[in-house]
């Protein structure tokens, strides 16, 4: 980012604009989270804004304040693309490519007004007129504190604010466990500072399973994992059958990846699910210097972070397990 380019989006934010806030489908917590915190710092401007999400938040974001007001497209496409229409500013926050806002991409194309894309992932496209892009920020909440500050607007944040703030800087670091850096931990102290309860964070975002959601974990623990140890790999899958049998929704897989790198001498994890719609879905996970970015990129239509990326396939279940383990040597 320039510094003209800092002027020029002060300029536009110093009159009231009508705004949309964009984040990518199966929003997580950094994206609802950025989401949010921007809705309500860009509002004590006086600017009039929505929060437009592809795909449903999961349950345990229920606690983030105003998470209601989102327009959920999948739920209401006509007030989603109203939305986007009137925009005469937008924000995309946690995604950098059109397709991961899927069949919304060319509404957002087609309306020419000025786009701001705060993100942290690899490759961003240019359809944005601002980037603050950061492959090396631990999460677009990072980012956002980031640009409250290099607005000089740090005196507009709220513990509103604070806490959809540090909600993505939990979930996208595992709680401060991977993706960290040195800057990460300033914005955890200011925001905790500022009365940010991080231990009711934790525990709503993580102690809110159902006892469902543990049986999916111990069936894909006990009867879908393989470990492939020469390839300091494993895989867990889930077929169309277990995603009937235990009425398997979005939000109910989230994390069960994360498990196999708890083996010793894993350094890649592959979780792979054949949603009830027949779509074949994929989670990778990597350690170090292994890009699961750059493969899900190159074979399965997808990208993401080096560390932490996903795609989808076009073959059946099995192909796609076969594929990637005959992939995956390219890329230790
Ligand atoms: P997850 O496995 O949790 O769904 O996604 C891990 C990371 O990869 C996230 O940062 C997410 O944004 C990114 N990602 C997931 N699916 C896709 C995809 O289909 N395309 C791209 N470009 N990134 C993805
Ligand atoms: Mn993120």
């Amino acid at each position: 980012m320039e510094l003209e380019e800092l002027d020029e989006i002060k300029t536009k934010l110093s009159t009231p604009k009508t705004i949309t806030i964009l984040t990518h489908r199966n929003p997580d917590g950094d994206a609802i989270g950025s989401s949010l915190a921007v809705k309500f710092f860009l509002e004590k401007y006086g600017h009039s804004c929505r929060i437009v999400l592809p795909s449903e938040y999961p349950v345990i974001f229920e606690y983030m304040p105003r998470i209601h007001e989102a327009i959920i497209y999948d739920q209401d496409r006509e007030k989603a693309l109203r939305a986007i229409e009137e925009a005469d500013m937008m924000f995309c926050l946690d995604f950098n490519g059109l397709d991961r806002i899927d069949t919304l991409g060319p509404y957002v194309q087609d309306n020419n007004c000025y786009k701001a894309l705060i993100d942290h992932h690899l490759d961003p496209e240019p359809f944005a007129d601002f980037y603050l892009s950061d492959t090396s920020a631990s999460s677009t909440c990072e980012l956002v504190y980031q640009f409250i500050g290099l607005l000089g607007e740090k005196k507009k944040l709220d513990l509103d604010i604070a806490t959809c703030l540090f909600t993505g800087l939990i979930t996208d670091t595992g709680s401060f466990k991977y993706a960290t850096n040195p800057n990460v931990f300033r914005v955890a102290a200011d925001l905790k500072e500022m009365g940010v309860d991080d231990y009711t964070l934790h525990d709503n975002i993580f102690n809110s399973w159902s006892k469902r959601q543990l049986e999916i974990l111990g069936h894909s623990l006990r009867n879908r994992m393989t470990v492939y140890p020469e390839l300091s790999a494993g895989i867990i899958y889930l077929n169309k059958q277990d995603y009937m049998k235990y009425q398997i929704s979005r939000g109910d897989t989230e994390g069960i990846v994360n498990y196999i790198l708890m083996i010793k001498g894993m350094k890649v994890a592959a979780f792979i699910r054949e949603m009830p719609t027949g779509d074949i879905r994929l989670s990778l996970r990597s350690k170090g210097d292994i890009s699961v970015q750059e493969l899900s990129r190159a074979h399965f239509n997808g990208g993401g972070h080096k560390n932490a990326s996903g795609g989808s396939s076009d073959l059946d279940l099995k192909s796609t397990i076969e594929k990637f383990i005959k992939v995956l040597p390219f890329y230790l």
